[in-house]
């Protein structure tokens, strides 16, 4: 059996196991003890993305596992295939536990890329900002919504609060309508940003990064702000 991350020296009373799609499952819970780490950094701003799992104002890039686009193309082959086998028939039945399992496969390596990247993050900043992706309103946006899904956005969220919880980091949650993405991290000019610009090129300063980093840099920016708590440089 492996686990998406090393479990605690513990005792447990009980457990569930259970299946899905083929696959085993074992769920049991135990008491955490304090699990604080020294922080290696004060603010860190996370610009959660689409192609790039994580962008952070530190420079460090989460991308997304070659694995998972490969999970995926074999999923979307299998959901065409589909369409070809009689409704009732054995293959049928056949090919949609294969879907179920090429679906659970794409989510295990998507969950397990995400979990990865927000313990890091957790463990080694004192105070986190990302966007907060709660806000019921953005679903409304359906272009939008389908990629919020995509990207697991939620997921990613939901984990940086109770890891953050665990590793004594504070969350602040960045309004959506923060506009990170147009303002210049450097001087604080805005400016329209396309969603195929990819480079933040600023039209006062000149300052010229990355889109997802000058995102970032401006997420840490409103955790300064919203939450001075540190006594830092920067
Ligand atoms: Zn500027």
């Amino acid at each position: 059996m492996s686990t998406y991350e090393g479990l605690p020296h513990t005792t447990t009373k009980s457990f569930t196991l259970s299946q899905k799609a083929g696959d085993w499952y074992i769920s049991f819970s135990y008491e955490i003890e304090s699990e604080i780490t020294e922080k290696q950094h004060d603010y860190v701003g996370v610009d959660l993305g689409i192609k790039t799992l994580a962008t952070l104002s530190t420079g460090v890039v989460f991308v997304n596992p070659k694995a998972l686009k490969q999970a995926q193309s074999k999923l979307n082959r299998l959901q065409r295939q589909l369409q070809h086998k009689v409704k009732g028939s054995n293959r049928r039945n056949r090919q949609k536990l294969r879907i179920a399992k090429a679906h659970r496969r794409v989510t295990n390596i998507r969950l397990d890329a995400t979990h990865k990247a927000t313990s890091f993050i957790c463990k080694n900043h004192a105070v986190v900002a990302i966007e907060d992706f709660n806000s019921s309103g953005m679903m409304h946006n359906h272009k939008l919504a389908a990629a919020v899904g995509d990207a697991n956005f939620y997921e990613f969220s939901r984990q940086i609060e109770y890891k953050a919880t665990r590793y004594g980091s504070k969350v602040v949650l960045v309004d959506r309508w923060y506009p990170s993405t147009q303002l210049c991290s450097n001087c604080g000019f805005k400016q329209p940003m396309k969603l195929s610009d990819r480079v933040y090129s600023c039209q006062e300063c000149g300052y010229t990064t990355d889109r997802d980093l000058n995102a970032a840099r401006n997420l840490r920016k409103y955790a300064r702000m919203a939450s001075p708590c540190l006594d830092v440089e920067g």
